[in-house]
């Protein structure tokens, strides 16, 4: 079981410090019982996230959260993902698989929101060497890309979520605050000790 580095805690926590994570907590429930979610299936994170996830998204209604999860979760997501790319250099079209799934889990399950995942320690994004702030830009491209595909669906509520396993009993949700994000610059970041470029 992969364990959280130093270098991705001091992420998280300038993150934070940015206002860019906001913790999702049991205290200000979410409010809405049904839900599509987008997640890694990481046979370590997956079952302690969704049991999370049920706590957070309770309303009056029989709770539904329907989670489709391909390795990477939402990092899949956005176009131009380097986790659609392959070693040999060919692109997979994993993005559009888990769109054309979320089509069909809208038609069936009539969810209210979607929530789109991403988690640290990721295997995936190790593979990739991603650090914390690119997944969360990685995040936040593909919260883009949902967001256009599923409006004319008849769902507006597209979160990103950031969900961190600091210790197997020590594990956090944030929100990613898409404006702050946006509004981060390139000085912003590095004076948080962040310095990956995440403009276009
Ligand atoms: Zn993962």
């Amino acid at each position: 079981m992969l364990s959280l580095s130093t270098e991705e805690m001091a992420c998280v926590r300038a993150l934070r410090n940015l206002g860019a994570l906001k913790e999702v907590s049991l205290e200000k429930l979410f409010g809405v019982c049904r839900s599509a979610m987008i997640v890694c299936p990481d046979g370590h994170q997956l079952p302690e996230l969704y049991e999370h996830h049920a706590k957070i998204c309770q309303g009056e209604e029989e709770p539904m959260h329907h989670p489709l999860a391909l390795n990477g979760g939402a990092m899949l997501l956005a176009q131009e993902s380097p986790l659609l790319i392959q070693k040999d250099g060919t692109y997979v079209p994993d993005g559009e698989v888990l769109l054309r799934h979320l089509e069909m889990a809208i038609k069936l399950k009539q969810p209210q929101a979607v929530i789109l995942y991403a988690h640290a320690p990721c295997g995936m994004a190790r593979t990739h060497g991603l650090t914390i702030d690119q997944q969360v830009d990685l995040l936040i491209r593909g919260k883009r890309r949902v967001r256009e595909y599923v409006e004319p669906l008849g769902i507006r509520d597209v979160r990103a979520w950031l969900h961190i396993c600091y210790e197997p009993d020590r594990r956090r949700t944030y929100h990613v605050e898409r404006r702050t994000w946006e509004s981060l610059s390139l000085t912003d970041l590095k004076g948080a000790g962040l310095c990956n470029d995440v403009t276009d």
